[in-house]
């Protein structure tokens, strides 16, 4: 039976970043795709905003990592010539009783560790982007904008150059964890042992850990999938930043994302579906978006907004359970020795990958 190193299941953004990160640790390292292609599933269907890290909790891994990430992914981005822009955003206020949680965004981004924010009134907000109504702002100039596709090419670049292999075409189907190696089952029924096994299945990574033979089911949480509809604006954007409204349920709130070549689109909206794969967009859930869109932008035009795609959010809890945390699980958390689950990486992970890499490699270490 063939023997690897380490074996990264999943060539996402997040699997890509985790297997540069093992590389550069000087171990030797298979990545296992399913797909015909490296980025197609949620890495290749977000914002690709490089978020600050104001919103998440104090100390959970996702502010912390994001903080982190975002520094290391703009300082990667610099230095292999990876398309990225600054750009900005602003969280703007739109009611009285939004005031206040804009307040606690400023609050909880300083004990996060994010000084940069800054507080703007309805005249400065305005100067800012005219077509803005808002009763106050937070100007964000730390988030910014990324090719995620050339950022993932560039990943597995560097994978190669230390010497990676990347399998396209090769679902893992079962695992079985002794003490001195994982055996991996590809389908198909092809075998190979590895000392390390990272679980970075994305939206798959629940499903695929509960078929580890040697993992105890206690450690594998529940999949929910959240989907996010994205719908274009026709026509050209009136912003230059991005715009974000206070936050209210699971999202972050039906906001203004703008691409590198300036294209602008709303979303995503927040719908839970039963399947992974459930990624049509219905025409028709864009009527709700012209109410809550014009409530920062009153003169979006009607008929401006045309279907795009959505993503589905690899949820760990459920619609009525408030957000959970990254679950990333290494072997002091399930006792196998070896493996790394990554569990529940929602947004911000795109942003947060490179820090990722680095807490898996800790993780092992
Ligand atoms: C709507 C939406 C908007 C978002 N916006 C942002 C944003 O603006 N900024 C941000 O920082 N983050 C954002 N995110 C989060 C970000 O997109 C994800 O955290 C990130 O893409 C996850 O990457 P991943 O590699 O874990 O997963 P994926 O990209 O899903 O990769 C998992 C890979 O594993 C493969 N796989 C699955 N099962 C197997 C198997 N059995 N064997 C082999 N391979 C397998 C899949 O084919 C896939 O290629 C957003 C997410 C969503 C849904």
């Amino acid at each position: 039976m063939e023997q690897v190193d380490c074996v990264v299941v999943g060539a996402g953004v997040v699997g890509l970043a985790v297997a540069r990160a093992l590389a550069l640790a000087g171990r030797e390292v298979l990545v296992l795709e399913a797909c015909h292609a490296i980025g197609t599933q949620t890495s290749a269907r977000n914002s690709e905003v490089i978020h600050a890290g104001m919103y998440y909790p104090t100390g959970s891994l996702k502010a912390n990592l994001c903080v982190r990430g975002n520094a290391l992914l703009y300082a990667y981005c610099a230095e292999r010539g990876i398309g990225h822009s600054r750009c900005g955003k602003l969280i703007v206020a739109t009611a009285q009783d939004q005031l206040a949680k804009l307040q606690a965004i400023q609050d909880r981004a300083i004990a996060n560790g994010v000084h940069d924010l800054v507080w703007l009134d309805t005249p400065q907000a305005q100067v800012a982007e005219p077509a803005l109504q808002c009763l106050a702002a937070l100007h964000s100039p730390s988030t910014g904008i990324v090719d995620s596709h050339g950022l993932m090419l560039s990943l597995l670049g560097d994978i190669e150059n230390l010497g990676g292999v990347l399998a396209l075409n090769s679902p893992l189907a079962l695992a079985e964890c002794a003490c001195e190696a994982i055996e991996l089952i590809a389908v198909g029924g092809t075998r190979l042992r590895a000392k390390t096994v990272v679980n970075a299945a994305g939206l798959q990574a629940p499903a695929l850990a509960a078929r580890f033979a040697g993992l105890d089911p206690r450690h594998v949480p529940t999949a929910y999938f959240a989907k996010g509809n994205y719908f274009t604006l026709a026509g050209r954007s009136p912003f230059s930043r991005l715009i974000y409204p206070v936050p209210e349920a699971a999202g972050l709130g039906v906001h203004l994302t703008l691409d590198l070549g300036g294209q602008a689109r709303f979303g995503p909206d927040v719908q839970w579906v039963d399947s992974p794969d459930d990624t049509e967009v219905q025409a028709a859930r864009g009527d709700a978006f012209y109410a809550e869109v014009r409530k920062y932008w009153p003169a979006l035009p009607d008929g401006a907004l045309v279907p795009a795609y959505a993503g589905i959010r690899p949820k760990i809890g459920g619609s009525n359970e408030a957000a959970r945390d990254f679950c990333i699980q290494g072997p002091r958390d399930h006792g196998v020795p070896g493996l790394v689950n990554l569990f529940g990486i929602e947004s911000p992970g795109l942003t947060s990958a490179l820090a990722i890499g680095e807490r898996v490699v800790e993780l092992l270490a």
